[in-house]
Protein backbone atom coordinates (compact mmCIF):
# COMPACT_ATOMS: atom_id res chain seq x y z
CA UNK A 1 0.00 0.00 0.00
CA UNK A 2 1.37 3.25 -0.44
CA UNK A 3 1.74 6.31 1.18
CA UNK A 4 -1.41 7.83 -0.55
CA UNK A 5 -3.21 5.35 0.22
CA UNK A 6 -2.75 5.41 3.77
CA UNK A 7 -3.44 9.53 4.37
CA UNK A 8 -6.59 9.63 6.67
CA UNK A 9 -7.40 13.66 6.73
CA UNK A 10 -7.95 15.54 2.90
CA UNK A 11 -8.18 18.57 1.82
CA UNK A 12 -11.83 19.46 3.29
CA UNK A 13 -10.98 18.26 6.64
CA UNK A 14 -10.50 20.52 9.59
CA UNK A 15 -6.54 20.58 11.46
CA UNK A 16 -6.53 18.49 14.15
CA UNK A 17 -5.49 20.73 16.48
CA UNK A 18 -7.66 23.57 18.10
CA UNK A 19 -5.98 26.66 19.65
CA UNK A 20 -7.32 29.47 21.94
CA UNK A 21 -5.00 32.23 24.18
CA UNK A 22 -2.13 30.53 23.70
CA UNK A 23 -0.68 34.04 24.98
CA UNK A 24 -2.94 33.94 27.39
CA UNK A 25 -1.99 35.99 31.19
CA UNK A 26 -2.92 32.40 33.41
CA UNK A 27 -0.78 30.28 34.71
CA UNK A 28 -3.37 27.48 33.75
CA UNK A 29 -3.00 25.95 30.67
CA UNK A 30 -6.09 24.15 29.31
CA UNK A 31 -6.36 20.92 27.27
CA UNK A 32 -9.58 18.78 25.96
CA UNK A 33 -8.78 16.02 24.63
CA UNK A 34 -12.40 14.81 23.54
CA UNK A 35 -13.29 18.33 22.80
CA UNK A 36 -14.49 17.05 19.04
CA UNK A 37 -16.68 14.47 17.26
CA UNK A 38 -15.58 15.47 13.72
CA UNK A 39 -14.52 12.37 11.18
CA UNK A 40 -12.54 12.94 8.48
CA UNK A 41 -14.27 12.14 4.95
CA UNK A 42 -12.29 8.88 4.54
CA UNK A 43 -13.66 7.17 7.20
CA UNK A 44 -16.67 7.91 5.96
CA UNK A 45 -19.05 7.10 8.81
CA UNK A 46 -17.46 4.45 10.72
CA UNK A 47 -20.35 2.55 10.28
CA UNK A 48 -22.39 4.44 12.73
CA UNK A 49 -25.72 6.05 12.76
CA UNK A 50 -25.79 9.93 13.26
CA UNK A 51 -26.81 10.00 15.88
CA UNK A 52 -24.56 7.89 17.37
CA UNK A 53 -21.88 11.07 16.88
CA UNK A 54 -24.21 13.05 19.25
CA UNK A 55 -23.54 10.87 22.23
CA UNK A 56 -20.81 10.17 24.60
CA UNK A 57 -19.26 7.84 22.97
CA UNK A 58 -18.19 10.18 20.13
CA UNK A 59 -16.70 12.92 22.30
CA UNK A 60 -16.81 14.62 25.45
CA UNK A 61 -20.37 16.55 25.40
CA UNK A 62 -20.43 19.84 26.76
CA UNK A 63 -16.35 19.55 27.47
CA UNK A 64 -15.25 22.02 24.66
CA UNK A 65 -17.49 24.31 25.82
CA UNK A 66 -16.61 24.74 29.22
CA UNK A 67 -13.13 24.53 27.93
CA UNK A 68 -13.34 27.54 25.87
CA UNK A 69 -15.05 29.37 28.61
CA UNK A 70 -12.63 28.80 30.81
CA UNK A 71 -10.05 29.81 28.81
CA UNK A 72 -12.01 33.20 28.09
CA UNK A 73 -12.46 33.56 32.14
CA UNK A 74 -9.21 32.96 33.01
CA UNK A 75 -7.43 34.18 30.00
CA UNK A 76 -6.08 30.73 29.87
CA UNK A 77 -4.20 29.02 26.76
CA UNK A 78 -6.11 25.69 25.15
CA UNK A 79 -5.57 23.18 23.15
CA UNK A 80 -8.26 21.19 21.92
CA UNK A 81 -8.41 17.95 19.68
CA UNK A 82 -11.17 18.49 16.74
CA UNK A 83 -11.71 14.76 15.73
CA UNK A 84 -13.95 12.56 17.78
CA UNK A 85 -12.22 9.91 20.05
CA UNK A 86 -13.43 7.54 17.88
CA UNK A 87 -11.40 8.46 15.41
CA UNK A 88 -8.31 7.70 18.13
CA UNK A 89 -8.47 8.39 21.49
CA UNK A 90 -6.22 11.07 22.87
CA UNK A 91 -6.47 10.37 26.09
CA UNK A 92 -4.64 7.18 25.63
CA UNK A 93 -1.64 5.58 24.54
CA UNK A 94 -1.41 4.52 21.25
CA UNK A 95 -0.03 1.30 22.15
CA UNK A 96 -3.42 0.80 24.27
CA UNK A 97 -5.84 -1.84 22.83
CA UNK A 98 -8.91 0.84 23.37
CA UNK A 99 -6.93 3.67 21.63
CA UNK A 100 -8.87 3.33 18.22
CA UNK A 101 -11.99 1.32 19.86
CA UNK A 102 -14.15 -1.34 17.81
CA UNK A 103 -16.61 -1.50 20.52
CA UNK A 104 -17.73 1.54 22.81
CA UNK A 105 -20.25 0.93 25.86
CA UNK A 106 -22.60 -1.09 23.63
CA UNK A 107 -21.64 0.38 20.50
CA UNK A 108 -19.71 -2.21 17.63
CA UNK A 109 -17.91 0.53 16.15
CA UNK A 110 -17.76 -1.43 12.63
CA UNK A 111 -15.13 0.82 10.83
CA UNK A 112 -12.76 0.48 13.46
CA UNK A 113 -11.97 -2.89 12.55
CA UNK A 114 -9.38 -5.10 11.01
CA UNK A 115 -7.47 -1.73 10.27
CA UNK A 116 -3.89 -2.31 8.90
CA UNK A 117 -0.54 -1.40 10.56
CA UNK A 118 -0.44 1.44 8.15
CA UNK A 119 -4.34 2.94 8.53
CA UNK A 120 -3.42 2.53 12.40
CA UNK A 121 -0.15 4.64 11.75
CA UNK A 122 -2.23 7.03 10.14
CA UNK A 123 -4.16 8.00 12.34
CA UNK A 124 -1.24 8.12 15.44
CA UNK A 125 0.53 10.20 12.86
CA UNK A 126 -2.27 12.78 11.72
CA UNK A 127 -4.51 12.80 14.61
CA UNK A 128 -2.73 11.96 17.86
CA UNK A 129 0.49 12.92 17.19
CA UNK A 130 0.16 16.86 16.00
CA UNK A 131 -2.17 17.34 19.00
CA UNK A 132 0.16 16.02 22.03
CA UNK A 133 3.45 17.78 19.86
CA UNK A 134 1.73 21.24 19.97
CA UNK A 135 0.76 20.74 23.93
CA UNK A 136 4.68 19.38 24.40
CA UNK A 137 5.78 22.42 22.13
CA UNK A 138 4.00 25.27 24.24
CA UNK A 139 4.59 23.33 27.54
CA UNK A 140 8.42 23.69 26.55
CA UNK A 141 8.14 27.19 25.56
CA UNK A 142 6.78 28.11 28.83
CA UNK A 143 9.03 26.56 30.41
CA UNK A 144 12.01 28.27 28.90
CA UNK A 145 10.52 30.91 29.44
CA UNK A 146 10.26 30.66 32.56
CA UNK A 147 6.47 30.75 32.69
CA UNK A 148 4.82 29.04 36.15
CA UNK A 149 2.24 26.88 34.40
CA UNK A 150 -0.66 24.30 35.81
CA UNK A 151 -1.93 21.74 33.16
CA UNK A 152 -5.98 21.45 33.70
CA UNK A 153 -7.00 18.78 31.62
CA UNK A 154 -11.38 18.85 31.00
CA UNK A 155 -13.46 16.76 30.23
CA UNK A 156 -16.85 15.69 30.59
CA UNK A 157 -18.28 12.09 31.64
CA UNK A 158 -21.64 10.46 30.67
CA UNK A 159 -24.80 10.64 33.61
CA UNK A 160 -25.40 6.86 33.38
CA UNK A 161 -22.51 4.09 32.21
CA UNK A 162 -23.74 0.38 31.38
CA UNK A 163 -27.08 1.21 32.97
CA UNK A 164 -24.97 2.50 36.30
CA UNK A 165 -25.95 5.88 37.49
CA UNK A 166 -23.05 7.98 39.03
CA UNK A 167 -23.31 10.31 41.80
CA UNK A 168 -21.08 13.16 41.41
CA UNK A 169 -20.96 16.52 39.59
CA UNK A 170 -17.45 16.86 39.42
CA UNK A 171 -14.84 14.14 39.35
CA UNK A 172 -10.90 15.42 40.30
CA UNK A 173 -8.58 12.72 39.03
CA UNK A 174 -4.95 12.25 39.39
CA UNK A 175 -2.31 10.00 39.89
CA UNK A 176 1.20 10.35 41.49
CA UNK A 177 0.84 14.04 42.63
CA UNK A 178 -2.43 14.76 43.78
CA UNK A 179 -1.39 18.35 45.32
CA UNK A 180 -3.45 20.32 42.81
CA UNK A 181 -6.73 18.10 43.03
CA UNK A 182 -6.21 18.83 46.77
CA UNK A 183 -6.74 22.47 46.31
CA UNK A 184 -8.97 22.51 44.30
CA UNK A 185 -10.77 19.94 46.21
CA UNK A 186 -10.42 22.32 49.83
CA UNK A 187 -11.49 25.06 46.94
CA UNK A 188 -15.09 22.82 46.30
CA UNK A 189 -15.44 22.12 50.60
CA UNK A 190 -18.71 23.45 51.69
CA UNK A 191 -20.07 23.94 47.60
CA UNK A 192 -22.71 21.40 48.17
CA UNK A 193 -21.62 19.30 45.14
CA UNK A 194 -20.91 16.06 45.25
CA UNK A 195 -16.81 15.79 44.46
CA UNK A 196 -15.58 12.60 43.48
CA UNK A 197 -11.40 11.59 43.83
CA UNK A 198 -10.21 9.51 41.05
CA UNK A 199 -13.98 8.74 40.37
CA UNK A 200 -15.85 8.04 38.03
CA UNK A 201 -12.22 6.51 37.48
CA UNK A 202 -8.66 7.07 37.96
CA UNK A 203 -5.66 8.23 35.90
CA UNK A 204 -2.85 5.60 35.15
CA UNK A 205 -0.09 5.26 32.35
CA UNK A 206 -2.16 2.77 30.91
CA UNK A 207 -5.47 4.32 30.21
CA UNK A 208 -4.61 7.96 30.13
CA UNK A 209 -1.82 10.46 28.25
CA UNK A 210 -2.09 13.82 29.00
CA UNK A 211 -1.98 13.74 32.94
CA UNK A 212 0.98 11.14 33.08
CA UNK A 213 3.04 12.76 29.65
CA UNK A 214 2.45 16.34 30.24
CA UNK A 215 2.17 17.01 33.57
CA UNK A 216 3.47 14.47 35.63
CA UNK A 217 6.95 13.76 33.29
CA UNK A 218 7.09 17.74 33.50
CA UNK A 219 6.77 17.79 36.89
CA UNK A 220 4.22 20.45 36.90
CA UNK A 221 0.96 20.96 38.89
CA UNK A 222 -1.90 19.32 37.11
CA UNK A 223 -5.43 18.05 37.56
CA UNK A 224 -7.77 16.38 35.49
CA UNK A 225 -11.40 17.26 35.78
CA UNK A 226 -14.64 15.68 34.81
CA UNK A 227 -17.78 17.28 34.76
CA UNK A 228 -21.51 15.26 34.61
CA UNK A 229 -22.68 15.79 30.84
CA UNK A 230 -26.24 16.79 31.79
CA UNK A 231 -24.96 20.05 33.82
CA UNK A 232 -23.04 21.29 31.14
CA UNK A 233 -24.55 20.39 27.56
CA UNK A 234 -25.88 22.94 27.20
CA UNK A 235 -24.60 26.55 26.68
CA UNK A 236 -26.15 28.23 29.88
CA UNK A 237 -24.89 25.26 31.94
CA UNK A 238 -21.36 25.70 30.40
CA UNK A 239 -21.66 29.48 31.23
CA UNK A 240 -22.22 28.55 34.94
CA UNK A 241 -20.43 26.10 35.70
CA UNK A 242 -17.39 28.19 33.61
CA UNK A 243 -18.48 31.01 36.24
CA UNK A 244 -18.29 29.20 39.08
CA UNK A 245 -15.15 26.48 38.66
CA UNK A 246 -12.96 29.20 37.26
CA UNK A 247 -13.59 31.01 40.31
CA UNK A 248 -12.49 27.88 42.32
CA UNK A 249 -9.14 27.23 40.11
CA UNK A 250 -8.15 30.93 40.85
CA UNK A 251 -8.32 30.06 44.48
CA UNK A 252 -6.78 26.98 44.34
CA UNK A 253 -3.81 29.05 42.37
CA UNK A 254 -3.94 31.90 45.07
CA UNK A 255 -3.13 28.98 47.25
CA UNK A 256 -0.49 27.28 45.30
CA UNK A 257 1.12 30.09 44.98
CA UNK A 258 0.82 31.01 48.66
CA UNK A 259 3.02 27.85 49.44
CA UNK A 260 -0.02 25.99 50.35
CA UNK A 261 0.64 22.66 47.86
CA UNK A 262 2.51 21.56 50.91
CA UNK A 263 -0.32 19.34 52.52
CA UNK A 264 -0.87 17.55 49.48
CA UNK A 265 0.79 14.39 50.36
CA UNK A 266 -0.91 14.39 53.86
CA UNK A 267 -4.33 14.88 52.84
CA UNK A 268 -4.51 12.25 49.79
CA UNK A 269 -4.83 9.73 52.50
CA UNK A 270 -8.54 11.36 51.41
CA UNK A 271 -7.66 9.79 47.97
CA UNK A 272 -10.57 7.17 46.50
CA UNK A 273 -11.08 4.76 43.84
CA UNK A 274 -8.99 2.42 42.34
CA UNK A 275 -8.03 -0.39 39.54
CA UNK A 276 -11.48 -1.42 39.08
CA UNK A 277 -12.83 1.58 38.00
CA UNK A 278 -10.14 2.04 35.20
CA UNK A 279 -12.51 0.68 32.52
CA UNK A 280 -15.35 2.71 33.02
CA UNK A 281 -14.12 5.45 31.43
CA UNK A 282 -16.77 7.37 29.26
ZN1 LIG B 1 -12.81 12.68 28.14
Amino acid sequence: MGAAATRLLGEGDPHPVDLRRLHGSSEIFLTCDHAGRRLPASLGSLGLEAAEMDRHIAWDIGAAGLAERFSERLDAALVMQTYSRLVIDCNRPPTAPTSIATISEATEIAGNRDLSPQQIHARVREVFDPYHDRIDAELELRRRAGRPTVLVSVHSFTPVFHGERRPWDVGLLYNRDPAFAQLLSDALEGSGLVVGHNEPYSVSDVTDYTIPVHGERRGIPHVMIEVRQDLIEKDAGQDAWAERLSDLLRQALGQMNDGGTGGGARRSSRRQGGLARQRNRQ
